[in-house]
């Protein structure tokens, strides 16, 4: 499939972002690429469960991960941080829920996404043992940017 520029003619992809001849822009936006994969909650409950725990940390990785693509502020990526966790037993998950809550407050106001600061509420629930509540709020909000 091709398109031709509105203002010089030339025939260009219809997924080109500028004409290639002349620059005019084609309206076409290819700015925003769909960064976060949509994840349905029960599943990924269910799946950690099943698991006996052990898809929760591919589940953790992946928060981090998508987290980060929305809004990288430098702290460790998924793998790093489980390590972290696991070195530190189980304190750097604290740590790790209230960075993730103001990254994706960060990210919300960013980008128009309602979504709303956490950080408290998942330092209140790691050091109450419900990380995985944790897990479901912040895959919830994660969804809210990949359906936009
Ligand atoms: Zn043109």
């Amino acid at each position: 499939m091709s398109r031709f520029c509105a203002k010089c003619g030339y025939e260009m992809d219809e997924m080109a972002v500028a004409c290639p001849k002349c620059g005019a822009p084609t309206g076409v936006n290819n700015n925003r690429p769909k960064i976060i994969q949509n994840k349905n909650i029960a599943t990924c409950v269910i799946l950690s469960i099943l698991t006996c725990g052990i898809y929760g940390i591919i589940w953790f990785v992946s928060l981090t991960d998508d987290s980060k693509r929305l809004k990288d502020d430098n702290t460790a990526s998924g793998g790093v941080a489980f390590l972290f966790t696991l070195l530190s037993c189980g304190i750097y998950s604290i740590y790790w829920g209230y960075k993730i809550g103001k990254r994706l407050y960060e990210a919300g106001k960013e980008q128009g996404v309602d979504v709303s600061d956490n950080s408290i509420l998942y330092i209140v629930l790691s050091l109450f043992g419900l990380g995985i509540v944790n897990y479901c709020l912040i895959q919830n909000d994660l969804n809210k940017f990949a359906d936009k």
